[in-house]
């Protein structure tokens, strides 16, 4: 199973991806993970991305298709993926098509978490992560709303909408059955 996460800050994505990789069997690949870990071990990568991370910019595409090619490389990726956080424009979406079509795989869909933005802003100012200020949010959902919402779009052969808004254990639930009635 090769699978997008689609959705704004503060859909649920993060928390989502950790049950659906188990149930699935599959790695939970977070490029905001990947960048905060190199962001705590002072790598050089992560020296670069620090600025976009703490403004609520994105990293720049070069720093971060560079960054998803090494992992996807790795051999638990082989058979499987779920990626939270990546592509979050076309032009990520791009890259990563032209990956998967280098290796004859591509994905098999793409999972849209569907939240209105106002419960969005208000779950972030509750989570409180270093770029949860409301300043850094608003940034945030107006990059979602220009960079990665046209992807929704780009990938409406294989969308799978999900209502985002519930406990953890039904919005993992809506999310397997609509893969399940997807395969
Ligand atoms: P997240 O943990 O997905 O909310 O990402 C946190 C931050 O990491 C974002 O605000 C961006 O600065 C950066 N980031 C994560 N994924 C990407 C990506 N695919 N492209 C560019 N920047 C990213």
């Amino acid at each position: 199973m090769r699978l997008v996460l689609v959705g704004p800050p503060g859909a649920g994505k993060g928390t989502q991806a950790t049950v659906l990789s188990q149930k699935l069997g599959v790695p939970h690949i977070s490029t905001g993970d990947l960048f905060r870990a190199n962001i705590g071990q002072l790598t050089p990568l992560g020296q670069e991305a620090k600025r976009y991370l703490d403004t609520g910019e994105l990293v720049p595409d070069s720093v971060t298709n560079a960054m998803v090619e090494d992992r996807l490389a790795q051999p638990d990726a082989a058979g499987g993926f779920l990626l939270d956080g990546f592509p979050r424009n076309t032009v990520q979406a791009d890259v990563l098509g032209g990956l998967l079509a280098a290796k004859g795989t591509k994905l098999d869909a793409v999972l849209q978490f569907d939240i209105a933005e106002d419960i969005v802003v208000e779950r972030l100012l509750a989570r409180g992560r270093a770029d949860d200020t409301e300043e850094i949010i608003r940034r945030r959902q107006q990059i979602y709303r220009s960079e990665t919402a046209p992807l929704l779009d780009y990938y409406r052969d294989i969308l799978i909408t999900i209502d985002a808004v519930g406990s953890v254990e039904d919005i993992s639930e809506r999310a397997l059955k609509a893969l399940r009635a997807d395969a």
